[in-house]
């Protein structure tokens, strides 16, 4: 028996985005109550003190580094990181060594993340072998192994045959295509947008279109096959119109969008500094409004970290040399909730569904949702605590951010996954065990 009652917590209303009072009590970790003044009987109560209470926070993308890069980030150490910051389902990337491109690889993940991980992980398996773009990998044996998409994220593949090979077998097994899109014709070589900050630096650029072409190219073959296509990290203005398009003509296409292309520019980039390197990279001030705007009409589904860890060593090595990619999962509600929720851009409750029920939906996935019946997958925030992000505090094993120094509010405090706590962060949480 394990029963918890979240005592005087807010909930939000999905519909006028208000704010009501709520308790939520958890019955061997499953929501079996949501309302007012619940009983506590046989219920360990956690007075969670006015604090906000959300269905777990859903991140489709993000990199976990193990099998083989061990000394970026292990499973135990990423979901560590996602729990903080009030994540309860990850989706992993591929590219690991070995590559997730086997039933093996993809067991492996899952039994490592039951065995070790505080959030659950879902792995997503490669479309081609070592994601080199030559082979396909085995669909239907790698969906029976466990993963829940395919994606080469990292690279985009780049013969269209292959991807519509890919794309057509994908639809059969109702696996979706997880698409980094990327023309290396366009991009290769680049370490940032080739925009104004590449050109007074005089450092070589990758263009927006290196990502549209290829978003373009995708949708042709997703309305040939019919499979469900989502667009990882989308970053230009050029792939949001087309988005746009594939939507209006009623086509399964879906994007997400990261943290730090809606938050940051080129324009934002201080010097030649690799914690400013990613990968689509950070793009001019026009297409970053097109990313807003269209996350708000509903163009751009869900948002996803693409959590990049990787070591001091590699981020020291400049802008030239240093790997693609920044931390994001102990950041990513805090800085959204400051800069876009209480700035006015987005709702609160627009930013929550983005998060949590946008991407269940998306995915088919059995989570998001704060009602009874469900899982017992949730997070308590505190709106009102401000703090400056230090790296130095972050659990991931990736100090990697650009985001060093700044002040957000919003931080989650308490994270229950199948009404398990998984992460508990402040020490003001009343608790009476009974
Ligand atoms: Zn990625």
């Amino acid at each position: 028996m394990n029963h918890i009652l979240l005592k005087n917590g807010r909930i939000l209303d999905e519909k006028t985005g208000e704010m009501a009072p709520a308790d939520v009590r958890i019955e061997n970790g499953v929501i079996a109550a949501v309302g007012r003044e619940l009983p506590e009987s046989g219920a360990e109560t956690v007075d969670v003190a006015g604090r906000l209470i959300v269905p777990g926070l859903i991140d489709m993308h993000v990199h976990l580094r193990e099998p083989g890069f061990e000394h970026k980030e292990t499973i135990a150490t990423g979901t560590a990181a996602a729990a903080r910051g009030g994540f309860t389902t990850v989706a992993c990337m591929p590219n690991t060594r070995p590559v997730a491109d086997s039933p093996e690889v993809i067991g492996r993940i899952r039994e490592t993340a039951h065995r070790e991980g505080r959030v659950r992980v879902l792995p997503i398996a490669a479309i081609t072998k070592r994601e080199l773009g030559e082979e396909l990998t085995d669909f239907a044996a790698l969906k029976e192994a466990g993963a829940i998409a395919l994606s080469d994220d990292g690279v985009g593949v780049q013969s269209a045959r292959m991807m519509k090979q890919a794309m057509a077998w994908a639809c059969e097994l109702d696996l979706p295509i997880v698409a980094h899109c990327e023309d290396n014709s366009l991009a290769k070589g680049g370490c940032v947008h080739d925009g104004i900050f590449a050109a007074k630096l005089d450092l070589p650029g990758i263009l927006g279109s290196a990502e549209a072409v290829h978003v373009a190219r995708d949708i042709v073959l997703a309305e040939d096959t019919g499979v469900h296509y989502h667009v990882c990290h989308i970053s230009a203005k050029a792939s949001v119109d087309l988005v746009r398009m594939a939507k209006q003509k009623g086509l399964r296409v879906t994007a997400e969008v990261t943290p730090h292309h809606l938050l940051l520019s080129d324009e934002d980039i201080p010097g030649p500094d690799p914690m400013y390197k990613m990968n689509p990279p950070l793009r001019s001030a026009e297409d970053r409004a097109a990313l807003l705007e269209a996350l708000k009409d509903g163009t751009i589904d869900i948002i996803a970290t693409d959590h990049a860890p990787h070591t001091a060593e590699e981020k020291a090595m400049g802008i030239r040399q240093a790997p693609f990619g920044i931390v994001g999962l102990e950041t990513a509600f805090p800085l959204l909730y400051t800069r876009l929720v209480l700035t006015g851009h987005l709702t609160l409750a627009q930013l929550v569904e983005k998060l949590t029920r946008r991407p269940a939906e998306l995915f088919g996935l059995p989570w998001g949702r704060l009602a009874e019946g469900q899982t017992a997958d949730i997070t308590v925030i505190d709106l009102d605590e401000e703090r400056t992000i230090d790296p130095d505090n972050f659990v991931s094993k990736g100090k990697n951010t650009p985001f060093a120094g700044w002040r957000a509010k919003g931080w989650p405090v308490l994270t229950l996954v199948k009404g398990r706590v998984a992460w508990r962060e402040s020490v003001d949480l009343v608790r009476n065990g009974q």
